[in-house]
């Protein structure tokens, strides 16, 4: 098996077997959704903070394989992370999307998998639609607790 069976494995055990599935009816989560028109992807992730700390991470959509898995990959990746690591991690993902050199101390596990993505750019979107509704989510947070 190379690395592209490999990587590819591990986005098809994400898309089989999603980590974090299903959205909760529960005010102390912020939803997020967003969709991408162009491959028809559509995205709802939920997110906990507490004292700046992610607890919680759901997700629940309906798209290709990449967007799917790709958001099974970010809440295994965010979850128990603080807001500047998440900030962090999302920005050295996005910079592997696009095929620049990232930080391969600060992105670690599965989320590697998508560094082929950056060849096949209409597939970009896909891979990151989870990731930024994620980012989007606690940003608010963020911003709201710096507000009071
Ligand atoms: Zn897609």
């Amino acid at each position: 098996m190379n690395i592209e069976q490999l990587y590819r494995q591990v986005i098809m055990d994400h898309y089989k077997y999603p980590q974090n599935k299903g959205v909760v009816s529960d005010p102390s989560y912020l939803t997020i959704h967003l969709n991408n028109p162009s491959c028809g992807d559509e995205m709802t992730v939920q997110v906990k903070v507490d004292h700046n700390q992610i607890t919680d991470i759901k997700h629940q959509g309906t798209g290709c394989s990449i967007c799917c898995s790709s958001a099974s990959v970010m809440s295994v990746t965010l979850k128990g992370k603080s807001i500047d690591e998440a900030n962090a991690i999302i920005r050295e993902f996005y910079e592997m999307i696009k095929g620049y050199p990232f930080n391969k101390d600060i992105l670690v596990g599965d989320a590697i998998v998508y560094q082929g993505v950056s060849q096949f750019p209409a597939r970009i979107k896909c891979a990151t639609l989870a990731w930024k509704a994620v980012e989007q989510g606690i940003n608010k947070i963020k911003e709201d607790n710096k507000n009071g």
